[in-house]
């Protein structure tokens, strides 16, 4: 039995992330996703919010289940006996961070390794951080998230002061 976490932030989800997951789900006996609370980077979406969002999204899936955390990833992976840590490389630029993470977790676990998977074109340069820049200014997202995060996306920003 091989599994996968899969950790981010997921603020909110976009079809670059489901993809991933869908590539996870074929390839490992089980994925977990872990959504990561990350207060630091304020984000848009309450946890909650973000694992529900993904709960919806992920239901197809049946070897694939959302979880929220806000400890250590290694820490979680343990409590997950996960054998590997999922990761998404869009394009060169994720490469640093993504290098220096992966260092990092194998000081901290030498037992887990660091699986990287690439997306379809189509999603390699979608970040949730852009859509939530288009959508803020009134731009159509809907191509790149599913429409349960594009309702989210109506009404944070429509509340917005
Ligand atoms: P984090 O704050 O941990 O980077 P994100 O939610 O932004 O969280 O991303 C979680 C993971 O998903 C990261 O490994 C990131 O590279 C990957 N990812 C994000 N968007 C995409 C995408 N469009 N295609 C493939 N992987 C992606």
């Amino acid at each position: 039995m091989a599994t996968a976490i899969y950790p981010g932030t997921f603020d909110p989800a976009t079809f670059g992330h489901i993809d991933l997951i869908r590539r996870a789900a074929k390839l490992f006996d089980k994925v977990v996703v872990a959504v990561a609370e990350n207060r630091d980077k304020s984000p848009l979406f309450t946890l909650e919010e973000r694992v529900v969002m993904l709960k919806e999204v992920a239901s197809g899936f049946d070897n694939v289940r959302i979880i929220g955390f806000n400890n250590l990833l290694m820490a979680c992976a343990r409590e997950q006996q996960a054998d590997t840590i999922l990761r998404g490389l869009r394009a060169v630029s994720d490469f640093e961070y993504e290098f220096q993470l992966a260092a990092m977790n194998r000081h901290l676990d030498p037992g887990i390794e660091t699986t990287f998977l690439t997306p379809s074109e189509s999603y390699a340069f979608l970040s949730s951080a852009l859509i939530k820049e288009v959508a803020s200014l009134g731009g159509d997202v809907s191509e790149f998230v599913p429409p349960q995060v594009m309702q989210a996306l109506k009404r944070a920003y429509s509340a917005a002061p």
